[in-house]
């Protein structure tokens, strides 16, 4: 039974990135609700610095390697431990428990720590959607044992979370993701060659991290976020499918078997799933900017185009496959989106690269930590082979 007053603990894995800054500003909000006991953070250790003047956690973490004492001597002087390498995260997690885990780390850096959290907190609001896609077996059957709640902070599934509060398992007929179609939805397919990475970096709509900005301009992010509903719902492949929708006010849409369908709209603005998974069940007092439809006036809805967009197939299919499928397509991806970031590869070269490794990929079973790690690790080594031939 929780007191009254008294606070929940909250670790952020990822609290220099967009979302774990998001979350802390949402935190903020609450001062009496919750009390942060730990920051992960991945190199920027300045904004950490600060994060920790202004929160006091109890210990913070670096994933780079730190050696210089003067860094560890300024958080020391804070009262508070720094722990740093690869596998601090992991550590903070299991030392300073928390009641809710923030997971917001990008990649498959962010699988083990949030499977540590799972083990360890009451609550992981999760937005690291890449742990899902890779582990989502893992990660959800280990939930069920320890009775973990998750709580998806990715905005569309926060809406399909919502629109499902009330409904049985057996009255889903399909779940619809919403699109925004990202910065090239409308440029001409033979023009994507020559797009810049600032350019794909422009996202209309949502201000993010650079390599989800990236999957948004390859609507990878969409085929991440199929996988992810796949096992956050509980949900056969078939009755997954995506919509593109410019405006991104409908964050997904819930058809029951009646012919219902519930959809959750509210405004572009990620603060709002944080604090929906770190209050739930409880609503709160927004402090966002009420939606006014009248002003927007039109939202549309469009079809995927595959042959702009040839991610979202391929992630269908990994979906379908599952096995090795779904890890082998995230490293694929992750190693063509940094070299597009690194100005190695052209825009559309993404999609190819991904294509030819997922071509050649024979499926194996996926299901321990170890058999994950190691088929995401020859997945990267054979993409960047890849890369490196110029394909
Ligand atoms: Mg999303």
């Amino acid at each position: 039974m929780m007191m009254v007053g008294e606070r929940q603990k909250v670790i952020i894995l990822g609290s220099t990135g967009s979302i774990g800054q998001m979350t802390l500003e949402v935190i903020q909000q609450f001062p009496d609700q919750f009390e942060i006991v730990g920051l992960a953070a991945g190199s920027n250790a300045s904004l950490l610095l600060e994060q920790a003047i202004t929160f006091r956690p109890k210990a913070v973490s670096l994933y780079r390697e730190e050696k210089s004492s003067t860094l560890h001597k300024e958080f020391s002087s804070l009262g508070l431990k720094l722990l740093t390498g690869p596998e601090a995260a992991d550590k903070l997690v299991e030392e300073f428990k928390a009641d809710i885990v923030v997971a917001a780390i990008p990649g498959i850096e962010s699988l083990k720590p949030t499977l540590i959290a799972v083990r360890q907190a009451k609550r992981v609001a999760l937005a690291s959607k890449e742990a899902l896609v890779v582990a989502g077996n893992l990660i959800m059957e280990e939930a069920k044992r320890r009775g973990t709640e998750i709580i998806p902070v990715d905005s569309e599934h926060c809406g399909v979370f919502q629109c499902l509060r009330k409904e049985k398992k057996e009255d889903i007929s399909r779940v619809i993701l919403t699109a925004s179609g990202g910065p090239f939805f409308e440029t001409p397919i033979a023009e994507l060659a020559y797009k810049s990475v600032e350019e794909a970096l422009a996202h209309p709509r949502w201000k993010m991290g650079k390599k989800i900005t990236i999957d948004s301009a390859t609507m990878m992010n969409k085929g991440l976020e199929l996988i992810e509903a796949r096992w956050l719902f509980d949900l056969k492949p078939q009755q997954l499918a995506v919509l593109v929708h410019p405006q991104s006010i409908v964050h997904s849409l819930v058809e029951l078997i009646d012919g219902s369908v519930l959809a959750q709209l509210s405004v572009t603005d990620m603060r709002l799933p944080i604090q929906f998974a770190l209050c739930y069940p409880k609503r709160v007092t927004r402090f966002l900017p009420s939606l006014n439809l009248s002003e927007i006036r039109r939202l549309e809805f469009f079809e995927v185009d595959e042959e702009r967009f040839p991610l979202i197939r391929l992630a269908f299919q990994a979906l379908e496959k599952g096995g090795s499928f779904p890890v082998a397509l995230n490293a694929a991806n992750e190693v063509a989106v940094s070299s597009f970031i690194e100005g190695k590869i052209a825009f559309p070269e993404i999609s190819k690269i991904v294509k030819a490794v997922m071509d050649e990929h024979d499926f194996r079973p996926a299901e321990t930590l170890e058999e994950i790690l190691e088929i995401d690790r020859e997945t990267r080594e054979k993409t960047i082979k890849l890369i490196n031939l110029g394909l």
